[in-house]
């Protein structure tokens, strides 16, 4: 069968009545599947431990998601032979064969779409454009990791190596071996997906650890996968604490690489455990890490204002504020700063809060931990600028925050500098663009970003001058699509890697060269 070019996959319009119903269907089919108990997997066994994770709404606290069951070190350890010995046949499986298995599964996962969604917006509290962006990022992750394994396997005929007489030389990207992969809660399909499938169909066999808040998002794309047909032991699945199981794997032995995305804290101390050498480890532990982002947007007197106004509030309010690309600061400079102020104010009192199920604009953050990390920040906020919207608790039974917005903060304030991860934006005043360029560029971290203006030399200026791995121009800073916008960024926000981009198998393989004398 021949392969289809690659395309993204469209996004659901809910205007459409239609689409409203379908998606309300399934989330009620999801509600009456509430609650069940979900095992590990170790190869054949599907493990039911005694300890459980239960996977609550965070939108309605007394809604159990699922109780799902949780690995100690002895079942690490169980699942990791088993991943050791399964990599002895999965990495002999064709990568085309492998590919398949993904195929599969991002057929299987579009038609049932709204039903993966749908766990999303009940376990994490995503609304409705959110889970469904986030459904489709883990179908474009599939459909694009299986052509990458595919083109990499031609690359002696699309990156031929310097002939020389005599010689028939050739190069292939083998995989590493077992791999630890620990997904965020944020993106709890797409980025479980896209980190698990580019590791496995580079022919490593993994240790998946979901995010403890949104287990059972991730144990439907385990199953999903052993529907399609995955061989058992390829992805193991083994939710569990990060001190427990987290650290042990990190620090074993047989651990190949590790793919993490997360904080800043937990990466640095991965980094940290995985450079160290074990007894019997014959090899240089490979880390990815995505971390976090203080993102920001810049807007100058020649941009479109209320473009502009609104790019900063999606930025800032999708999702509440929880993704790494959040543009958490603004910059803009003093000639339109108070147009612009009077714009955000306008359009995030819009942003109502309420239910993801009743698709509000803005939902829960995810767990009580943020919930009250995400309210000190705002305290320390009132300290340190002029509080515009929001500012505190809103209503629900659940952990809602108001999108909130402070004015007049200086660029070392600390809600400029440190991730909140909430529905929290800073705005700052400069004097011109190239002062709101360096306070942009004032951060440790160095993911995305947005410059809005309608001057050409600025515009180059900035494209140059902002140091972040995606960087947009006259439109919001969340949002990178799989194939179009490969995603990841500099410094404190990880190891450089690009997930949806041409390097990113690169980071699950090592290349092998082989020279022939003729
Ligand atoms: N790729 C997502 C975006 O561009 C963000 C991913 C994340 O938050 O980890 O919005």
């Amino acid at each position: 069968t021949t392969i289809t070019p690659y395309a993204n996959e469209p996004f659901t319009d809910f205007s459409l009545e239609e689409n409203r119903k379908a998606m309300e269907a399934a989330i009620a089919k999801v509600k009456s599947e509430l609650g069940r108990t979900h095992p590990l997997h170790i190869g054949t066994e599907k493990i039911v431990t005694e300890a459980k994770i239960t996977s609550i709404n965070p939108g309605n606290v007394d809604e159990v998601i699922g109780y799902v069951s949780k690995a100690d070190q002895a079942l690490a350890e169980k699942a990791m032979n088993v991943a050791l010995e399964t990599f002895e046949s999965w990495k002999k499986v064709p990568a085309r064969e492998r590919a398949e298995y993904l195929f599969k599964a991002a057929k299987l996962m579009r038609e049932r779409k709204h039903e993966f969604s749908a766990t999303m917006i009940l376990e994490s509290g995503k609304n409705y454009v959110e889970a469904d962006v986030d459904t489709a990022e883990a179908i474009d992750f599939m459909e694009f990791y299986a052509r990458e394994i595919i083109r990499l396997g031609r690359i002696n005929e699309t990156q031929p190596l310097a002939k020389i007489p005599g010689e028939d030389n050739n190069i292939s990207y083998i995989p590493l071996g077992v791999g630890v992969i620990i997904p965020p809660w944020n993106f709890p399909l797409a980025i479980c997906v896209g980190m698990t499938t580019a590791a496995v169909v580079s022919g490593n066999t993994v240790l998946l650890k979901p995010a403890s808040t949104t287990p059972v998002i991730a144990h439907k794309f385990v199953s999903l996968m052993e529907e399609v047909g995955l061989p058992a032991g390829v992805i193991n699945f083994i939710p569990g604490s990060g001190a427990e199981v987290g650290d042990y794997l990190t620090t074993h032995p047989k651990t190949r690489f590790i793919s993490f995305t997360g904080s800043k804290e937990v990466g640095l101390r991965i980094n940290r455990l995985a450079a160290e050498t074990a007894p019997g480890q014959i090899w240089i532990k490979r880390v990815v890490a995505e971390m976090g982002g203080k993102d920001g947007i810049v807007v100058d007197e020649t941009a479109d204002l209320d473009a502009a106004a609104q790019g900063i509030v999606a930025s800032a309010f999708g999702f509440q504020g929880q993704k790494c690309s959040a543009g958490s600061r603004a910059f803009i400079v003093e000639s339109v700063y108070d147009e612009v102020v009077a714009k955000v104010e306008k359009l995030v009192q819009g942003l109502k809060v309420g239910l993801p199920e009743q698709n509000f604009a803005a939902g829960p953050v995810i767990d009580k931990t943020s919930y009250e990390k995400i309210l000190e920040y705002i305290e320390i906020g009132k300290g340190e600028g002029r509080l515009l919207a929001g500012g505190g608790k809103a209503e629900g039974n659940g952990y809602y925050i108001q999108p909130t917005v402070f004015v007049d903060v200086p660029g070392k304030a600390r809600i400029m500098q440190e991730e909140i991860f909430g529905p929290v934006l800073a705005i700052g005043k400069a004097k011109d663009y190239q002062e709101a360029i360096a306070l942009y560029n004032d951060t440790e971290f160095g993911l995305t970003g947005s410059f809005y203006s309608t001057n050409e030399e600025r515009i180059a200026e900035a494209l140059d001058t902002m140091h972040c791995g995606n960087l947009y121009v006259n439109r919001k800073c969340t949002g990178a699509l799989v194939g179009v916008h490969p995603f990841g960024g500099f410094n404190m926000s990880g190891t450089d890697s690009k997930a949806g981009g041409y390097d990113y198998l690169l980071l699950f393989t090592q290349a092998k060269l082989t020279s022939r004398k003729l």
